[in-house]
């Protein structure tokens, strides 16, 4: 994709305006409304080809305040009724990060008000005693992954507490082949299966998570986000570190889209293929013996049982859970 400089001479394809932006893999010039048009019904298309709303009538969305999670939430909620939703809930976990964390709340307040969304706010300190920067500091290990853990947790114990049909999450294509290709390349053992466009339920314990922006570029979200107005959170994380293998990745990927458009899509559909995804239904899931949550450790303690019971001495998911219960309803 290519923002056009004014004067280019070149027209939407769907009214004859003016264009404003080349879609390159799709070798397609447009106009601004046509544009956001189309990634809409790119994102419209995704759900239907996936079949990621059978079956659903309330869902949830995490939002995180940024542009990916944002701009689902908004093109969900303008086509609630075409896609047979009855109710969107949003949920957005406060992590305690001086300025962020503010910043990304806010975020989520306005968007959520403005689609008239209701929107559970959960402070992290309150679920869990100690705020995102506490937790690192004590558990020493990298934040990111401990962030991670811990709002895979929630995400998933929430929608089963409100009894959802499932969970959209905002990952992007990107996302998906970035995780893919940096595990792949550190040799770090990964649940590859995991990352297709949707997890099924699994025997009450684990939510069904949906990516409906699975076919999407980030450099979509960001334009999309942007020319619809959609604010989003503008300062970056100060735990985000630069990770050289990531920018490697990254730049490798962009200069093979670039050079042949549609690459990244490809990639992805061959990464994620529909056998593979068949082959995550018939993995076994273990069942922590604390909390009764899903996990993947033969020894019966998931992640947040285990990271907490390294940070507190004791573990929280049991504690977590009834924290849920009192804020959610
Ligand atoms: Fe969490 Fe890392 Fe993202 Fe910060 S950058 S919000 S620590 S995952
Ligand atoms: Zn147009
Ligand atoms: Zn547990």
């Amino acid at each position: 994709m290519s923002v056009l400089a004014p004067g280019t001479r070149k027209s939407c394809y769907k009214c004859g305006r003016e264009a404003e932006v080349m879609v390159r893999y799709a070798r397609l010039y447009l106009c601004r409304e046509h544009y956001i048009e189309y990634i809409e019904e790119r994102i419209m298309k995704t759900i239907e080809k996936y079949g990621l709303l059978s079956g659903v009538k309330r869902l949830l969305i995490a939002l995180s305040g940024g542009k990916d999670s944002l701009s689902l939430a908004y093109v969900l909620s303008r086509n609630k009724e075409k896609i047979g939703l009855t109710e969107i809930i949003g949920l957005h976990i406060d992590l305690g990060i001086n300025g962020y964390s503010e910043e990304s709340r806010e975020s989520v307040e306005k968007a959520c008000s403005e689609l008239g969304m209701k929107c559970f706010i959960l402070s992290l300190k309150d679920l869990l005693g100690l705020s995102l920067p506490e937790i690192i500091r004590k558990s020493n290990r990298p934040p990111c992954s401990v962030c991670g853990l811990i709002k895979r947790y929630i995400i998933n114990a929430a929608s089963i507490e409100l009894g959802v049909d499932a969970v959209a999450m905002g990952h992007h294509m990107d996302d998906i082949l970035l995780f893919y290709l940096r595990n792949f390349l550190l040799g770090v053992k990964s649940d590859y299966l995991k990352l297709g466009p949707v997890i099924e339920a699994k025997d009450t314990i684990v939510a069904k998570k949906l990516r409906p922006l699975y076919e999407v570029y980030e450099e979509d979200l960001s334009l999309y986000a942007k020319l619809r107005g959609i604010k989003t959170v503008g300062t970056e994380c100060p735990f985000k570190h630069n990770d050289h293998i990531e920018k490697a990745i990254k730049e490798m990927l962009d200069k093979l889209e670039n050079h042949a458009p549609g690459y990244k899509l490809s990639l992805l559909r061959r990464i994620t293929s529909s056998e593979k995804r068949e082959a995550l239904l018939s993995q076994e899931v273990f069942t922590c013996k604390y909390c009764g949550s899903p996990t993947n450790n033969k020894d019966n303690i998931c992640a947040l049982c285990k990271l907490t019971q390294n940070v507190f001495g004791e573990p929280r998911g049991l504690y977590l859970k009834q924290k849920l219960k009192e804020f959610l309803h």
